[in-house]
């Protein structure tokens, strides 16, 4: 006899109502939109959507989807949403935004849905700061999960070296405080290892003190951009790790909120990020903004709450398609593939193509090791194009292009937060092979009925 699993499991579901204590939406009920991702290129239709507010809640779904046969992903903002179907229940995090600010221990303990907004604000009234990412909209535990490299990487660390504990789900609907002295295993995979190993429900980290930093954008036109690339190039050999930089080559379309000079054209915007000797910074950015004439420039004394306008990433929900490259070097070589495949006249279809300097803090070996890899890299490739269907074969395939013109260069190698999930070759560009083999193992342990085996989560090949 063969199993109607669609049809068994679909009348189920009403079940899954007495393992939580929260609202539940099935397809088509009030509630179900909410797991729409910011990302919607990401087709997101899991069975059922849970909007759990408790640890209790997380567990219910996990022991429901066990007993049922279905699996568990979880999502918070969508940011970095990866595709969920039928045989899938969605957590979503949002309504878990709670966070307490310590200011005695500089720490903070935070929800699983809050955004990185959140944070800042809650910590900015204590001088204090969370090392977050370029985009305040998105996720702290799905940035953190991922490593997270922020507009400070290079001065502070990667932002998961920051973290204090975690407390987290397992595929056994255990819950879990993990840190170097409890679950000291744990708190190494869930650094970098995304949601293999269970859903986190908060995380404490550290704050520093942060009030103010010196940083914004100096944007050229794209006519310039082969000066611009190639002396930022020379300019990135020299700097200490007190700064931080990237370098865009973006394409903003005409929309309500942005500025004229980026909107409709070409343009190059350098990045710069720096705490400390404000003047010290100032004097090193002078040879950058003298290299062309500006056409705006943002580079001020600003609050750490205003972190988000130096890269000043798109704030509502569209179609992303992205793919990233790390770089062991950047010769001018490279920089003429990119200029090449991206620079003007190119007919690049991509928003954004970035180059980031990378070292500095990131590539010393951390206090606690983590499974995030790659700290060697010495520049990333992001490449970043709107996925919407008429062009979005177009865009995927530029993208792939883009990669392979600086593969001479390239380690081979992907972040956990930028790899693209769809890609089967995410696993071992993101992880090496030892960190795969304790990532896997731990998974069968902590999930051995592979409950959330589903999404970026790696496990061994074999059930
Ligand atoms: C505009 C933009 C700017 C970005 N800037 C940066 C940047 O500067 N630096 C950087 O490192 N990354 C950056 N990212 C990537 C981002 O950090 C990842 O996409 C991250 O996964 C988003 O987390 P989220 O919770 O917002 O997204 P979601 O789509 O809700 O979650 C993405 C994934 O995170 C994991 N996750 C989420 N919640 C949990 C949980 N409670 N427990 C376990 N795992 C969980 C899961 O694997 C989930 O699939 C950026 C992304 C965008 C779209």
């Amino acid at each position: 006899m063969t199993l109607d699993l669609t049809r068994d499991r679909a009348e189920v579901l009403p079940l899954l109502c007495d393992y939580v204590a929260t609202p539940v939406a099935l397809p088509g009920e009030p509630g179900y939109e909410r797991c729409a991702p910011w990302n919607v290129a990401a087709t997101v239709a899991p069975a059922a959507v849970v909007m759990a507010t408790t640890a209790q809640d997380v567990a219910g779904a996990i022991r429901f989807a066990a007993a049922y046969g279905f699996t568990v992903t979880v999502q918070a903002t969508g940011h970095g949403a990866v595709g969920v179907g039928a045989d899938t229940i969605l957590v979503q995090t949002a309504a878990m935004k709670h966070c307490e600010i310590d200011p005695h221990s500089r720490t903070a303990r935070v929800g699983a849905g809050a955004r990185w907004q959140d944070v800042i604000d809650a910590a900015a009234p204590h001088g204090l700061a969370p090392l977050a990412g370029s985009a305040p909209g998105v996720g702290v535990v799905g940035y953190l999960t991922g490593g997270g490299i922020g507009p400070l990487v290079r001065t502070v660390g990667l932002s998961s070296d920051h973290v204090r504990s975690f407390d987290v789900v397992t595929g056994e609907g255990r819950l879990f405080r993990a840190s170097p002295r409890d679950n000291a295993d744990l708190f190494w995979g869930l650094r970098g290892g995304k949601a293999t190993l269970g859903i986190v429900t908060s995380v404490e980290i550290d704050l520093l003190p942060i009030a103010q930093f010196y940083g914004g954008a100096v944007y050229f036109d794209g006519a310039d951009a082969a000066a611009v690339l190639h002396a930022w190039r020379e300019w990135t050999a020299e700097l200490p790790e007190t700064v931080n930089t990237s370098i865009a080559i973006q394409q903003l379309p005409p929309l309500p909120g942005i500025p004229e000079p980026l909107a409709g054209r070409m343009t190059v915007a350098v990045r710069y990020t720096a705490v400390g000797d404000f003047d010290e910074a100032e004097r090193l950015l002078a040879p950058m903004r003298a290299v062309a004439t500006p056409v705006l420039d943002t580079v001020a004394v600003l609050p750490y709450a205003a972190l988000g306008a130096v890269h000043a990433d798109p704030v509502d929900p569209m179609p992303i398609h992205e793919d990233q490259a790390l770089l062991r070097e950047l010769p001018a070589e490279a920089v003429d593939a990119v200029l090449a495949l991206a620079g003007p006249g190119s007919g690049s279809p991509q928003v954004l193509v970035e180059l980031r300097l990378l070292g500095g803090s990131l590539a010393r070996e951390p206090q606690h090791r983590s499974a995030f890899c790659h700290r060697d890299a010495a520049y990333s490739l992001a490449v970043i194009g709107l996925a919407a269907p008429e062009i979005a074969d177009v865009v995927a395939g530029h993208a792939s292009a883009l990669t392979d013109a600086v593969a001479r260069w390239s380690t081979g190698g992907q972040m956990p937060n930028f790899a693209p999930s769809y890609d089967p070759a995410r696993p071992s560009r993101v992880y090496n092979d030892d960190t795969l083999h304790w990532l896997a193992a731990l998974a069968d342990r902590y999930d051995p009925g592979r409950v959330l085996a589903t999404g970026q989560v790696i496990r061994t090949t074999t059930a």
